[in-house]
């Protein structure tokens, strides 16, 4: 049915160039390949749970690169074989007290009590239920799962769960809604427990889902309700980090290893405009750090996606199809034309400047040069 809808989801993997770029998504959604998650949760890491969060991270990144190269060895294989080999070595007990998964879940459930997910780096306690910056305390809001078929085509029909809260303040926002102006009140204490995460991603799988996809508003603040729920399901597609990728270092070390496809946002390619219009006062240092550990901690696949802002294709736009070009080795980019004004934009006289839709011109000149350049983005925009 939904290929009827989107023809393209079909014609989309005759690209070569498309294909090269998300193999190991492909292949996991085809069956071929164990999801990161999987894996890394049959992964054995010898710790002590009582042990500081310092001594826990130092266990992490010790354990990071083991992984990476067990990860490559046994990705391809049948989960059944991997299991059969892990459980000649170690106890079913020893593996599920003891697993790269769980010591990354660990470290975020520490974190959240003076919560540095993302580079607001508040600190506010949300174990206690105290509210972020981002808007919401200790527990996860879903606001809606469904299957989306507006997303790209290689990504569609994706699971989609959508969050409430976000850790940036765009004055142009789309998602308002959801993002900032959302009652906690009227759900409070009436959270999405990981058991119940993890039965949405069984639904949306039941529903053909190629893939679960982490949304919001912003995922971010949720990450210790997700990687518990990433701890019980068995569902066989892959993980996708759909982010405005505001995320401290440490989140990031924690989840780029887990994701096995990524769609970063990259709006600003300087801290000014970001702090200006989106009350993010290190984006673009946080956002190239985030970027490059995808590629190189990470997966490497991912479909950047780039909204062009009226006013700032000299500023903004040009320089990040440069950064891109320079500095990632497999760029994918959307460059979107769906900017329209509004939330605060429409609501004040402050930023006349993106108080417009992108025109056509401004299209084509970014457009023209990511051709110059030799970026690949037809197919995903
Ligand atoms: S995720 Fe929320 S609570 Fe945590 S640092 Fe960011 S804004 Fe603060």
């Amino acid at each position: 049915m939904w290929s009827l809808l989107r023809k393209d989801v079909m014609t989309v993997w005759q690209q070569v160039e498309l294909k090269e770029r998300l193999v190991r998504y492909r292949e996991i959604f085809q069956g071929k390949r164990i999801p990161r998650y999987k894996l890394a949760r049959l992964f054995f890491v010898p710790f002590d749970e009582y042990k500081d969060r310092g001594e826990l991270l130092d266990i992490h990144e010790h354990y990071h690169t083991k992984f990476k190269a067990w990860l490559e060895e046994k990705q391809s294989l049948p989960l059944e074989k991997v299991e059969q080999e892990v459980y000649t070595k170690h106890t079913e007990t020893e593996i599920v007290n003891n697993n790269y998964l769980k010591l990354k879940s660990i470290i975020l459930n520490d974190i959240l009590s003076s919560c540095e997910f993302c580079e607001t780096r508040c600190k506010t306690n949300r174990s206690e239920g105290k509210v972020g910056k981002c808007g919401v305390d200790g527990e996860a809001y879903v606001s809606s799962s469904f299957i989306h078929m507006g997303e790209e085509s290689p990504i569609i029909p994706s699971g989609t769960i959508f969050f409430y809260g976000c850790t940036i303040d765009c004055q142009f926002c789309q998602n308002w809604d959801i993002s900032h102006e959302f009652d906690l009140q009227r759900f409070k204490g009436r959270g999405t427990s990981s058991v119940e995460l993890a039965s949405m991603f069984y639904s949306l799988v039941k529903q053909n889902a190629r893939n679960i996809n982490f949304v919001g508003g912003e995922p971010t603040p949720n990450l210790h309700v997700i990687f518990e729920a990433l701890l019980i399901t068995q569902v066989d597609v892959p993980m996708l980090w759909n982010s405005n990728m505001y995320l401290t270092e440490t989140s990031m070390k924690l989840i780029s290893d887990i994701f096995d496809i990524w769609l970063p946002d990259m709006k600003y390619s300087n801290n000014e405009c970001a702090s200006k219009y989106s009350k993010a006062p290190v984006y673009w240092d946080a956002l190239k750090r985030n970027m490059k550990m995808i590629e190189q901690r990470g997966s490497g696949e991912y479909v950047i996606r780039h909204l062009v802002m009226p006013s700032h294709t000299k500023c903004c736009s040009l320089p990040i199809l440069d950064w891109v070009n320079e500095n990632l080795k497999t760029p994918l980019i959307n460059i979107m034309a769906q900017y329209h004004p509004d939330y605060k934009v429409l609501q004040t006289d402050r930023f006349p400047e993106i108080g417009r839709r992108v025109s056509t011109g401004e299209m084509h000149e970014v457009r023209s040069y990511a051709d110059k350049l030799g970026l690949y983005w037809k197919s995903v925009s």
